[in-house]
C-alpha cells in the first residue's frame, strides 16, 4: 500500500488532524470503517492512477474527509455526490432525523451548509468537488471512470438499485467499488445495499477484497 514517492506518514496512515476533523463531524461513518475507506482509496489510486474518487452520499461530509485526505495524498480529487435533502430515514418523524439540519426558511433538511463547513474546517476545498443533485443525474453528467466509487446514498431498495445501475459502469476496470451498510444478515440491518448493490456486483464479476464493519470493498473486473 506504500507509494514509492510522497511522505510515508501521509500514505500509510491518515493525517491525524484530518482524522480528528472527520471524527468530529456529524454522520454515520465509524472511525475504523473510515480508516478502511481511506486505505481502500489509497489502494484504488495505486491500481488505477490518475482517476478521481466518487462518493455517493456525503451528508455533512464526515466520510468525505477520509476520502479527501486520500485524494490529497494521491494527487487526485473526490466528487462528493448528494442532493443534500437527506434520505428517507433522515426526514422528520424517522429514526435518523436530526432537527439541527433543518433549514429554517424551507423547513426541510439541508446538509449543504454543514457539508461546506466541514470541508472548509478540513481545508480540503482543493480536492473535494461538490456534485450537488440526484445521484443518477450526477452519474449521467460525470464523464470518465473513477478509480474508486463509494456508495453510501439512499438505502431504499429502488434508490440502491438505481445507484448500482448508474455507478457500477463508472468504476474503472481494475478499480474499486466500496459499499457502506452492507448486512448479509437481516438481523443486523436493512438489506438494500447487500441485495441491490453488493450481490449484483458479485454476479457481475466484482470480487470482494476487504471488509470492515458494514463496509465492503470490491475489485472491478479488469
Ligand atoms: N457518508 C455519510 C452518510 C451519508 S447518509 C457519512 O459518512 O456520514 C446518505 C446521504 O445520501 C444523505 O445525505 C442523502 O441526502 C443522500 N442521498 C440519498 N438518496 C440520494 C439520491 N437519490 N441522490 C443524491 N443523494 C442522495
Ligand atoms: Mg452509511
Amino acid at each position: 500500500m506504500l507509494a514509492r514517492t510522497g511522505s510515508v506518514a501521509t500514505v500509510r496512515g491518515m493525517d491525524p488532524v484530518l482524522r480528528d476533523v472527520a471524527i468530529g463531524t456529524k454522520g454515520f461513518m465509524p472511525p475504523d470503517e473510515g480508516d478502511a475507506l481511506f486505505a481502500a482509496a489509497i489502494d484504488a489510486a495505486r491500481r488505477v492512477p490518475g482517476r478521481p474518487f466518487v462518493e455517493v452520499g456525503s451528508y455533512c461530509g464526515r466520510s468525505t474527509v477520509w476520502l479527501g485526505a486520500a485524494a490529497r495524498a494521491c494527487g487526485t480529487v473526490v466528487h462528493a455526490v448528494d442532493h443534500h435533502g437527506g434520505s428517507e430515514e433522515n426526514q422528520e418523524g424517522w429514526e435518523w432525523h436530526d432537527p439541527s439540519l433543518v433549514d429554517a426558511a424551507t423547513g426541510r433538511i439541508d446538509t449543504l451548509p454543514h457539508f461546506r463547513a466541514t470541508i472548509a474546517r478540513a481545508g480540503l476545498g482543493d480536492v473535494v468537488r461538490e456534485a450537488i443533485g440526484e445521484s443518477t443525474a450526477v452519474a449521467a453528467r460525470l464523464t470518465g471512470a473513477a478509480s474508486l466509487v463509494f456508495v453510501d446514498g439512499g438505502h431504499g431498495r429502488d434508490v440502491a438499485r438505481a445507484d448500482w445501475l448508474a455507478w457500477s459502469p463508472k468504476v474503472a476496470p481494475g478499480g474499486l467499488l466500496a459499499i457502506h451498510d452492507v448486512f448479509e444478515d437481516p438481523a443486523d440491518g436493512g438489506q438494500a445495499p447487500f441485495e441491490e448493490i453488493h450481490q449484483p456486483a458479485v454476479r457481475a464479476g466484482f470480487v470482494e477484497v476487504s471488509r470492515c464493519g458494514s463496509l465492503r470493498v470490491l475489485l472491478a473486473p479488469a
